[in-house]
């Protein structure tokens, strides 16, 4: 059995071990080595990147007799001894990832009574799913409880209790394996059965935040950061604010308002801009001839639109169209006593003009691969 030395030292990143055997990790070839500080992907933590003998470890699995395979490119002998050097930021953000969602999952019972169902530290995200809908304000008291046990540096242990020791602890959820159970306890706040590699003091989670939560089967999914991953998100945040700040010329606490203010003159103009629209087209419609009324406009789709409504009043058909890129915008519209029936018209304008669409008796419209004509009528 291969010795898990980020069980010994989760801070360490270098090591020197002897190959012990070659394996096969489906298809793959793999190092079986007599000690590794590389974490294998379990426990919905991510495995750990690094080389071994200056090669790369493309992956790190652990099979179901428990042996621990370095997925590498090229098999070092057997007997052979190894440099490995794991990738130090990425464990570090896997350790106060996997601390900080002990502390949620501990903080979420105390406060909101809601047990963690799973979790999962993914690569660019973290979630967490209780079996409840807890409210805005809870999730707020959940996470300042959390990083206030952040702030209290409270150390952070691994155990390994003899079957005495470990039923007269107070797990927040009891071990999912038989035999020695390793215990990882947030000093006086959380003890919880776990095989990952966390922080050993509260402090290096830094700063948890819980950055959304959805409705999820009954209950909820939280995704949250923490630690150097915290830092990344919020900074990248906190730029895209004062990149807005700038365009609108005002401090970050202001953008609110000035979006607020666009909308306003935004709403204001589309007003303005739709009264103007049926002046026009009134005006327009009263230029028109004939009936059926065939023609095609320059005129973007909403003029259209407004254009066949002021036209159809007292026809009985009228077919407008206007360039819309390389095909054509068209409505098809008739007045109140008007026995055609638009949709079924337009169907049968698409069989010559090309295109899709179709709509009711009364309206249709639609793009067409060339603007129809009296003949197509
Ligand atoms: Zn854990």
């Amino acid at each position: 059995m291969t010795h898990k030395l980020y069980w010994d030292d989760p801070h360490a990143d270098a090591f020197d071990a002897r190959v012990v055997a070659h394996g096969d990790l489906e298809g793959r070839p793999s190092v079986i080595l007599e000690a590794t500080l590389f974490y294998p992907e379990a426990g919905g933590q991510m495995a750990d990147w690094g080389t071994l003998g200056g090669a790369p470890v493309r992956d790190v699995q652990v099979d179901a007799e428990g042996r621990i395979h370095h997925v590498v490119d090229e098999l070092p002998a057997v007997g052979s001894l190894l440099a490995g050097r794991i990738d130090r930021s990425r464990r570090r953000e896997h350790m106060a990832l996997h601390t900080g969602q002990h502390m949620l999952s501990r903080a979420l019972l105390d406060l909101g009574k809601a047990p963690t169902v799973s979790s999962r530290l993914g690569e660019s995200g973290a979630t967490l799913d209780v079996d409840r809908v807890l409210s805005a304000k809870t999730l707020a008291a959940v996470e300042a409880r959390v990083n206030e046990v952040v702030d209290e540096h409270r150390p952070v242990r691994a155990l390994h209790p003899t079957a005495t020791e470990l039923e007269a602890m107070d797990l927040r959820r009891a071990p999912k394996v038989e035999g020695a159970i390793r215990i990882i306890e947030v000093e006086g706040f959380d003890l919880t059965p776990c095989g990952g590699t966390h922080c050993t003091d509260t402090a290096q989670v830094g700063w948890l935040r819980i950055t959304d939560a959805v409705k999820h089967r009954g209950g909820q999914r939280l995704t949250f950061v923490a630690g150097p991953r915290t830092r990344r998100v919020l900074a990248a945040e906190s730029e895209s604010l004062r990149a807005l700040a700038a365009r609108f010329t005002c401090g970050v606490g202001d953008v609110a308002g000035a979006i607020d203010k666009l909308e306003r003159e935004l709403g204001e103009a589309r007003e303005a801009l739709g009264a103007t629209r049926a002046a026009y087209a009134a005006a327009q419609a009263a230029s028109f001839t004939g009936d059926p009324l065939v023609a095609t406009l320059d005129a973007d789709v909403a003029t259209l639109r407004a254009l066949a409504a002021e036209a159809a009043v007292g026809r009985s058909l009228v077919v407008l169209s206007a360039p819309v890129g390389d095909a054509f915008h068209v409505v098809v519209a008739r007045g109140a006593d008007s026995p055609h029936d638009c949709g079924a018209l337009f169907r049968r304008l698409t069989e010559t003009c090309g295109g899709r669409g179709g709509g009711r008796p009364e309206r249709a419209e639609g793009r067409m691969e060339r603007a129809p004509t009296p003949a197509d009528l």
